[in-house]
């Protein structure tokens, strides 16, 4: 745990009693503040107090006397579509709101890095897809190179449940926008910014706003390295923002889509295969095709993050190249769960967009493509481009009709679950085929979450095998 310092003997309320809430709160006591804590549901607030937390109702008028701030979990709306009736009670009262990446970045560095010889560094990762992946990826080139480091943010442990910080570690965060939207500190060393796409658009009140809470990774404490992904205008213009020539390498540029000419520092994958150039000459490259755990260029784009970031740690090309190959993947991202009889099954259940379904579509042919759930505005319309891949689909879910309607061409069957999809999909395929989740919609109308529906395909593809 990194007990949250500058709130000694001071009160400080907590919203939202979640696993990051209620680590908030213990965080908050250890540093010696009394944590005052709610939650709307009864549930979240007996667990709390089956924990040894002092209840609070911020919903009472005179609930803000003597109250330091207010930490927020980022579920609870902050400002759009309409800030939560509490957060707008601690605007009125005067009472700083922040969160536990606000106080993680505050509280993190201690007296006792003094001692060390190394001082800790802080990798934070943004972007609307592959953060997961990427910060994945480079806490696994670190482990894999000896480097101390820890993994934690979006991606599961939350931050103020981190181990204090080892002489020379590396703490790798995953980022959501919420998070970076409302942290009052946002200091990493290095921070990484993938790609942008439309997501979330509700909570930050358009595209602009989207872009807005990705950005201040990068304006609040200006990190010493910014790794950015070029290939969409909000990456050029970030890069070129904080640049301050074209030769400035304390921002490398990413893409996938092009090579990228430029006479600073580079990082691109093409047709396979990653460069990195600075000063116009190219200083390393790797083969990624056969890297069975990154299939696809949008992996290849995470693979280009986490090379720059490992590199801008000071780590070799070819360090970082082996680590590349050990690397096994995350459950749910283009995760290969089985090869047998050369047909491939591939889960991808996390491709609950037609974003990151199109990109799974691309990153794989001969495909018996899984498809459906509960369905986005405009079903998989936009999915259209990408369906040369596809020998046929097998639709599941509350969307199944309106999804095999949009198909045009495309062979396609009703199979309702994924049990028969996976059934009928392993009877039709031959050799050279991938049977693939990818949804293209939310799991809620058949399943709890994301991992449970990727869950029952594992489950469904090993009685099969
Ligand atoms: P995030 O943490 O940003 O949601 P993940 O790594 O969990 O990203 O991947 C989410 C989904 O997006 C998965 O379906 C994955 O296959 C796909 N994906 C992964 N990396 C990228 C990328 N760089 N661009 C687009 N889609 C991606």
């Amino acid at each position: 745990m990194i007990p949250v310092r500058g709130y000694e003997g001071r009160k400080v309320a907590v919203l939202g009693l979640g696993r990051s809430g209620l680590a908030t709160a213990q965080a908050l006591q250890a540093g010696g503040a009394t944590a005052l804590v709610w939650d709307d549901s009864p549930e979240a607030r007996e667990k709390a107090e089956t924990q040894g937390l002092t209840l609070h109702d911020l919903t009472r008028q005179t609930a803000w006397t003597d109250i330091a701030a207010l930490i927020v979990s980022p579920g609870i709306p902050h400002l759009y579509p309409d800030p939560n009736r509490i957060i707008a009670a601690a605007w009125a009262a005067g009472v700083p709101v922040d969160n536990d990446i606000g106080l993680f970045f505050r509280s993190f560095a201690t007296p006792d890095w003094d001692a060390y010889d190394t001082t800790p560094r802080i990798i934070a990762v943004t972007g609307s897809n592959g953060k997961s992946t990427t910060a994945a990826l480079i806490h696994h080139i670190l482990h894999h190179n000896n480097r101390p480091t820890q993994l934690a943010g979006n991606i599961g442990r939350g931050v103020l449940d981190l181990d204090p910080a080892h002489d020379g570690e590396v703490v790798v965060l995953e980022l959501s926008s919420y998070q970076t939207d409302l942290a009052r500190a946002l200091t990493p060393d290095i921070a990484v910014f993938t790609n942008l796409s439309p997501d979330h658009l509700d909570r930050h009140g358009g595209m602009g706003g989207y872009f807005a809470a990705k950005r201040r990774l990068f304006a609040e404490g200006g990190p010493d390295r910014a790794i950015i992904g070029v290939d969409e205008n909000e990456g050029r213009y970030l890069a070129n923002q904080l640049a301050e020539g074209p030769t400035d390498d304390r921002v490398i540029r990413l893409s996938v889509a092009e090579k990228l000419k430029g006479d600073g520092w580079n990082i691109f994958a093409r047709k396979g295969f990653l460069s990195e150039t600075r000063k116009g000459k190219q200083v390393a490259s790797i083969d990624l095709r056969d890297i069975a755990a990154l299939p696809g260029a949008h992996n290849h784009q995470n693979a280009c993050a986490a090379y720059a970031a490992c590199r801008a740690l000071g780590l070799g090309p070819r360090p970082i190249e082996q680590a590349l190959h050990s690397f096994r993947g995350l459950p749910h991202r283009s995760q290969i769960v089985a090869e047998k009889n050369g047909v491939r099954y591939v889960n991808d259940s996390k491709a609950t967009n037609v974003d990151s379904a199109a990109k799974a579509l691309q990153a794989f042919t001969n495909i018996r493509w899984i498809v459906g759930g509960l369905g986005k505005d405009g079903g998989i319309e936009a999915l259209t481009p990408y369906l040369s891949t596809v020998t046929k689909a097998y639709l599941i879910g509350h969307s199944a009709r309106d999804f095999a309607l949009q198909l045009g061409d495309t062979p396609h069957e009703i199979c309702e679950t994924i049990d028969r999809a996976v059934t009928a999909a392993h009877h039709d395929a031959g050799p050279k085929d991938t049977i693939l989740l990818a949804p293209a919609a939310a799991s809620f109308d058949q399943y709890p979450n994301f991992e449970k529906r990727g869950e029952d395909f594992i489950r469904c593809v090993e009685k099969l095998l």
